[in-house]
């Protein structure tokens, strides 16, 4: 997109090779960066890394032993959810509890329509890493719940170690896939097998089913 310009109420939009297209909405996602300049970090023992995020252990702790650092600051995910699991860490890291942001799934959720969620390894990951994954997909054109909502237009994708059929990523899409995305953190973070949800009984008819039938479709 080169250019944007608001007619009347729509919006205009200035597309490389293809002309101007007109819009309800756009949303310019363009990223974000570090903003600890002026912290006054630098008379403190606080490092930073390569990209001007604060480095912390897995006690959110900086190298000065009298800072910790949670949330954005500290870098990628730069998500809500994962700085108030780390400010909980810190807290307790303060008051000398035994505790460790340690957490090996974060979930994502893109909130549009259909929503995306995932969490834990992605295809595209296990391809770039050369990891062998077995994937399972279940479509909601197979659910009776989606098709009750009339949005049959859904997926649910599970990613398992083909050793040991431990899940190892959770990729939704439909309405809800914010909400469901919650049981595939679960069983990332709990370190459950595809089996443990394909003998989970889930409710029905729900979406939830989705994770269940997936994860069924591995042992067929
Ligand atoms: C448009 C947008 C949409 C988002 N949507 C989602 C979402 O759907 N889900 C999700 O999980 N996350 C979302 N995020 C990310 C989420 O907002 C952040 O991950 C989260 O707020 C991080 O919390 P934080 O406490 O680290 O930082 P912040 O919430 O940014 O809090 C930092 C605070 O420090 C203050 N501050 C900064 N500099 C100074 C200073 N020098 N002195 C004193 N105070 C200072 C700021 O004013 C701010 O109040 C979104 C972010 C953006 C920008």
């Amino acid at each position: 997109m080169t250019a944007v310009r608001e007619t009347g109420d729509a919006v205009e939009a200035d597309l490389e090779g293809r002309g101007s297209e007109r819009f309800d909405r756009v949303l310019i996602a363009v990223g974000r960066r570090a903003a600890t300049e002026g912290l006054g970090l630098e008379h403190t023992k606080a490092r930073m890394d390569g990209r001007g995020f604060i480095a912390v252990d897995e006690r959110c702790r900086t190298a000065d032993s009298h800072l910790y650092a949670v949330g954005d600051v500290t870098g990628e995910p730069m998500l809500a959810h994962r700085a108030t699991r780390q400010g909980k860490v810190a807290a307790e890291a303060i008051v000398g509890r035994p505790v460790a942001y340690d957490n090996v799934a974060v979930p994502a959720v893109v909130f549009t329509d259909p929503e995306v969620a995932w969490c834990g390894l992605t295809e595209a990951q296990a391809a770039h890493e050369g990891r062998a994954v077995k994937v399972a997909k279940f479509q909601w054109a197979a659910s009776g719940r989606a098709a009750t909502l009339g949005r049959s237009d859904g997926l649910t994708k599970l990613l398992a170690d083909p050793e040991s059929g431990r899940v190892l990523g959770v990729g939704i899409t439909g309405p809800g896939a914010g909400e469901l995305i919650a049981e595939g953190a679960l069983a990332i973070e709990a370190a459950l097998l595809a089996e443990d949800l394909a003998l989970t009984i889930h409710t029905h008819p729900t979406l939830s089913e989705s994770l269940m039938e997936a994860a069924e479709s591995l042992f067929r």
